[in-house]
């Protein structure tokens, strides 16, 4: 039999992990406990994943559901997936200095919605209903959007005039489930327009293409990630949908069952936007002390964008270090 002499494979896809957004944020949480000491409040999980969250809150963070448990004058860091304008609104009034870590191509997406909304445009974003970013999207123009949660939700749409109707997305969807809910949603509305350029991010898309192009030699896909991550949930269906014969979703490599890999040759493994590299190291290290030895790394992209801090925590962090130099003069 192969799989007892042959040394059993685990193909690593590249990209993984940590998007341009997600180090944003984690990097904007840490500054600003740095800066500002402890505690510093963030709205939401700063991230979709539990390492992270709970790195953080043994440095000093506190997580909240909404700006109402943060005490008035506090600092509070929106999360990466976005807020509404009445969230910054509530901040203003509570007098917390809010320091906004959106990720820059969600925000791209509120700048979309807006610019529609102000033409009189019927907005149609697919997305998961209830997922933060599609709560933040709507926000910013609520009488002008409504959600379609996949192919299933296209029926129920209703719209004044098709001739002026555009699609918008959620920045971590599926890129063949979407198309597939565009597709059915132009079949009942012909002249439904596109959004300017793409909403599902670089990262997910990029994360997808090499999941998908290894899954068929897969046996099983191991994605790193938590059960509340968009584009972590995606890439085990899209493993699947190209051939994985199995995929599970793991925040931790304790969390692999042992039968999962019990008959397997070949192990793919990735992780989604919000899962740092150690967590994948660890999965490795346990596939190897059961023989996985056999590994590499399938790159589909190279990435390099970065983005910077928010401008309120860079404005902040230059005055400290002015007053800084100045006391040493
Ligand atoms: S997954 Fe995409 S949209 Fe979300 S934080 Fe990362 S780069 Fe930004």
């Amino acid at each position: 039999m192969a799989g007892v002499t042959s040394p059993k494979r685990v193909l690593l896809a590249k990209p993984r992990g940590y998007c341009a957004g997600v180090d944003r944020a984690v990097q904007t949480v840490e500054k600003a406990l740095e800066l500002y000491g402890p505690p510093v409040y963030v709205r939401k999980e700063i991230v979709h994943n539990k390492h992270v969250v709970n790195t953080l809150r043994n440095r000093g963070a506190i997580f909240v559901d909404e700006n109402e448990e943060v005490p008035e004058g506090s600092i509070v860091v929106f999360s990466a997936h976005g807020v509404a304008p009445e969230v910054h609104e509530q901040a203003k009034a509570r007098s917390l200095k809010a320091i906004d870590a959106t990720c820059p191509l969600v925000t791209k997406v509120h700048v979309e919605a807006r610019r529609f909304a102000a033409d009189d445009y019927d907005i149609l974003l697919i997305g998961h209903e209830g997922h933060e970013e599609v709560v933040g999207t709507t926000g910013e123009a609520p009488a002008h959007i409504q959600l379609v949660d996949g192919p299933d939700s296209v029926d129920k749409v209703q719209v004044r005039d098709p001739s002026k109707v555009v699609w918008l997305s959620q920045t971590t969807l599926s890129v063949d489930e979407t198309m597939q809910t565009v597709h059915k949603l132009k079949q009942r509305l012909p002249l439904l327009q596109s959004p300017p350029s793409d909403d599902i991010c670089y990262a997910t898309q990029n994360r997808q293409q090499v999941v998908k192009e290894i899954a068929p030699e897969c046996d099983v896909m191991l994605v790193v990630g938590s059960k509340n991550s968009s584009n972590s949930v995606r890439m085990v269906e899209v493993a699947i949908a190209a051939g994985a014969r199995a995929g599970h979703l793991i925040d931790f490599a304790h969390e692999i069952d042992e039968a999962w890999v019990a008959g397997a040759q070949t192990v793919g493994v990735s992780s989604g936007a919000s899962v740092p590299e150690e967590l994948v190291m660890e999965v490795l290290d346990w596939l190897v002390e059961r023989g996985f030895t056999d590994v590499s790394e399938v790159t589909t992209a190279q990435e390099r964008l970065t983005f910077s801090l928010p401008q309120e925590l860079k404005r902040d962090m230059k005055a400290a270090e002015a007053a800084r130099a100045a006391a040493q003069a």
